[in-house]
């Protein structure tokens, strides 16, 4: 059986914005994606978990964001798995269910300067392709470099996309929504609706 190219967009969407959807967009077609899987992370070691909405919530307006796109898919698993959410055991089990696809995993360029402090990085860039947006936030020289030190250290094999800037930022949206400003076209009108329907992020 012919594998597919699978793009991964973790992240813990608090909520899920049109930065993130643009990021999956440029990622489907400049690396020419069969799809790209939106995962909503369960338990962030590296996030205060009172201050991040429930999973089940994150995961309703991560659905919704995506389901007018026939190339986006949704996937529960790293919120179903128990304990702190890992990329390489999301990536090792994805790799377990579809042994026959490739795994590119979607990232913001900034997150190449962390990455080698995540849990396991060679297990990491073993198992996928890493596809990181500039964004002007770091000069593309110091990603350069970085890039290039991945590649020598890890074997990684990382592809920088060009990104316009799009200066969206969850927090900002929880902000506004805290002090009763819109969030028209920042998220899509079905989140917007969820958000303000369920009275979240109201402080
Ligand atoms: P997030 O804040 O929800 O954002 C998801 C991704 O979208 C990030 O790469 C982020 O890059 C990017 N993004 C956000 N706003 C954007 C915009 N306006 N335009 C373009 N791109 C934008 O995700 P996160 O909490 O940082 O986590 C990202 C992934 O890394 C998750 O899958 C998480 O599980 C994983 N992670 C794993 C470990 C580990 O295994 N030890 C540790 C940390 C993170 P920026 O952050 O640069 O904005």
């Amino acid at each position: 059986m012919l594998g597919k190219t699978i793009g991964i967009m973790g992240g813990t969407f608090n909520p899920i914005h049109t930065g993130h959807l643009l990021l999956a967009q440029a990622a489907l077609e400049e690396a020419e994606l069969s799809e790209v899987m939106f995962l909503p992370s369960g338990i962030s070691y590296l996030k205060a978990e009172e201050q991040v909405l429930s999973a089940e919530r994150r995961l309703a307006m991560t659905k919704l964001a995506v389901e007018d796109n026939p190339a986006f898919t949704v996937s529960d698993m790293e919120i179903r798995r128990k304990g702190n959410t890992y990329t390489c055991d999301t990536l090792r089990q994805l790799r377990q269910e579809a042994p026959q696809n490739t795994f590119y995993f979607i990232l913001g360029a900034d997150c190449l300067f962390g990455m080698e402090n995540w849990y396991r990085p060679q297990e990491i860039f073993d198992s996928c392709r890493i596809l990181a947006a500039v964004r002007d936030t770091v000069g593309e020289e110091a990603l350069r470099i970085q890039a290039d030190r991945l590649r020598e250290r890890f074997g990684a094999d990382i592809r920088l996309l060009h990104l316009p800037r799009v200066d969206i930022s969850s927090t900002d949206i929880r902000e506004r929504v805290e002090k009763g400003k819109s969030i028209r076209y920042m998220v899509p009108e079905k989140v917007r609706a969820y958000i303000l329907d369920n009275n979240l992020y109201q402080g």
